[in-house]
């Protein structure tokens, strides 16, 4: 469903090159849980910004769902951004002045949906996430594990293929942290498909598959030395 081939990026500081994606081929199936596991400054949330298509490579090809991205246009991206990937961040990004069911909901109203759809379906997800009281608070009226599940509800209300979490536990303590990621579990046993960057091996560890990255180069296999 996505695969990366032979990926560069690079940026110039200072009339210096430096390469922050050293080559990198990587292929996920749809239905997998896979974590990228690597220390700051690896190239970690370079890689995430080029899977979900808010950022382009220098060189190599993308192919996301048999389209390569090169090839698509602004509106085209924009689409795919909203309705095939769902994103999630390790600082939530709720809207600060709007309510939980309207940061659930907002996706939705990107995709055109009809506001009593958008409305019924963002209360039956939150309510299935055991956040139906909470509906109408506002996002810091919440706690950080409770304002991450909103962001998860707002990140599969598209029904996206793919879910793309940059430490979605970096912000939680460590039982909230579990939590969060048993949620994952579940998600990914509905037959999504899970991408999860993080540089703490224990979170990489509920991922089926953890590939590794240190100074833009990718490597899979044990852990070794994580
Ligand atoms: P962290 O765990 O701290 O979030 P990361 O693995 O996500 O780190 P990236 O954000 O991908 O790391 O950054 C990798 C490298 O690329 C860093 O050295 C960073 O300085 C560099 N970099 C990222 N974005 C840019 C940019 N827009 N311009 C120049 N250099 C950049
Ligand atoms: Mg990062």
């Amino acid at each position: 469903m996505l695969m990366m081939k032979d990926i560069v990026k690079s940026y110039e500081s200072g009339g210096e090159e430096q390469t922050v994606l050293d080559h990198v081929n990587f292929s996920v199936e749809k239905g997998e849980f896979v974590s990228i596991l690597g220390p700051s400054g690896s190239g970690k949330s370079t890689m995430m910004n080029i899977i979900g298509c808010l950022d382009v490579p220098t060189s190599g090809e993308y192919f996301l769902n048999g389209r390569e991205i090169e090839n698509l246009d602004e509106v085209t991206l924009a689409k795919i951004r909203n309705q095939e990937i769902g994103f999630i961040f390790q600082s939530f990004q709720l809207l600060p002045r709007s309510t939980i069911v309207e940061n659930v909901e907002l996706p939705l109203m990107y995709a055109k949906v009809h506001a009593k759809e958008r409305r019924e379906r963002a209360v039956e997800i939150l309510t299935r996430m055991g956040l139906g009281e909470k509906i109408d608070y506002y996002p810091n009226q919440l706690s950080g594990g409770q304002q991450q599940r909103v962001a998860i509800c707002r990140a599969v209300i598209t029904q996206p293929s793919i879910l793309l979490a940059d430490e979605p536990t970096g912000a939680l303590d460590q039982k909230t942290g579990k939590q969060v990621m048993e949620l994952f579990k579940e998600l990914n046993d509905e037959g999504r498909t899970i991408i999860m960057i993080t540089h703490d091996a224990n979170i990489a560890k509920h991922a089926h598959r953890i590939v590794k990255i240190l100074d833009g180069k990718l490597s899979e296999g044990v852990l070794e030395d994580a």
